[in-house]
């Protein structure tokens, strides 16, 4: 389990963030060596198994059916081609294979199916597992354990507050329940947010306050710093300067000092030097390939040179426990329905983005 304060107040980790950057480095930095090796990064491979088409409304994807992007759609995946992908990652030095279906929710039955198919193929390749594939039942976190899997990731993304801006189409509350619903199946938990959508550092230091409110803290907490996609509702933001990805590296790992903190989505537009702070500032992993999910990503042999030059280097994957979940005696019979919300608030760059998309289609349908 994690170990943190849990008491924390949204002011205390809000002077957290603002102290003087170097000051703010230096602090989280002395918090890093103390409970992770600073010398090691894990370095995470990230399958997108089933991309686009997705029923959702997030702001800021561009997996969302109801925007138009120009990402590649693509069905669920085979199993011996995650497979095949993952063992190409661990001979480039992943040790850890995150696994991401754009659905809502999972829902039992064949492609379920296929994806615990998938989850034993691949920790049977003695890698860390992770999964995110929208909202989860805590049977069906349980199956997944069974199967192998070591954590599922499901972003909180933001504060509470600030999320009714993003997303209409699920509750903050979902995401808690999904979280709470992981937990108690033995999985280990990945949640963290995204900045850069246009939300203040009080809604920054809320997401941090959400995840404090768990009933354990994550073990697992990416930071993604948004890429405005063409498309999408947030297309227009600025990039996230990356001073600001420092500061919120540095605050995540001073108040949650176990967990892994993982410098996600938005590194093509970080330099090696800002890269570099990062880690500094307690990240302890990176996702490795040139693309995240649809996102641009640097290269392997990018990060390897990084690394060179830092003297930094891949970890194994850990020998824990999880992943070798014994496989209940008695299956439940009835499957569990959960009521999931669909808040369906009005959000007007979402709305607007969506009525372009309806006009390029209607536009190409008539070109051909
Ligand atoms: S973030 Fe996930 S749930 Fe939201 S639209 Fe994208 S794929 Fe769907």
């Amino acid at each position: 389990m994690t170990e943190t304060n849990q008491n924390w107040t949204k002011e205390e980790i809000l002077d957290i963030y603002n102290k003087p950057l170097m000051e703010l480095i230096y602090e989280a930095s002395k918090v890093h060596r103390e409970h992770h090796d600073p010398l090691k990064i894990q370095v995470s491979k990230l399958i997108s198994i089933k991309t686009g088409g997705c029923s959702e409304d997030c702001g800021y994807c561009p997996q969302a059916a109801r925007y138009h992007t120009n990402i590649e759609k693509n069905d669920l995946m085979p199993v011996e081609e995650v497979l095949s992908k993952a063992a190409d990652a661990k001979a480039t030095g992943s040790s850890r294979v995150c696994m991401g279906a754009a659905w809502r929710n999972v829902q039992d039955g064949e492609d379920f199916e296929q994806v615990l198919e998938m989850v034993r193929g691949l920790s049977a390749m003695e890698m860390e597992v992770c999964c995110t594939l929208g909202m989860v039942t805590e049977n069906q976190a349980t199956r997944l354990a069974e199967a192998g899997l070591h954590y599922y990731n499901h972003n909180i993304d933001t504060s509470e507050e600030y999320y009714k801006d993003v997303i209409s189409t699920r509750g903050f509350e979902d995401r808690i329940k999904t979280l709470e619903n992981v937990r108690k199946s033995a999985l280990k938990v990945c949640s963290g947010g995204i900045i850069g959508m246009g939300e203040s550092d009080n809604d920054r230091i809320g997401m941090l306050m959400g995840l404090l409110a768990l009933s354990n803290p994550p073990e697992s907490i990416p930071i993604n710093a948004l890429v405005p996609v063409e498309g999408t509702p947030l297309e227009g933001q600025e990039i996230v300067p990356v001073w600001d990805v420092v500061r919120m590296i540095a605050t995540t790992r001073i108040v949650f000092p176990k967990s892994t903190v993982r410098l996600s989505a938005g590194r093509t537009e970080i330099s090696k030097e800002g890269q570099a702070l990062c880690f500094m500032a307690g990240a302890s992993s990176i996702f490795a390939g040139d693309k995240l999910l649809t996102t641009p990503n640097p290269g392997d042999n990018e990060d390897m040179q990084l690394f060179n030059i830092l003297g930094l280097t891949p970890t194994e994957k850990k020998k824990d426990n999880t992943g070798k979940v014994k496989i209940r005696k008695n299956q439940p019979n009835a499957i569990e329905e959960e009521k999931w919300s669909r808040p369906g608030h009005t959000i007007e760059r979402n709305l607007e983005a969506t009525k372009k998309a309806k006009e390029i289609r209607r536009e190409l349908k008539e070109t051909n």
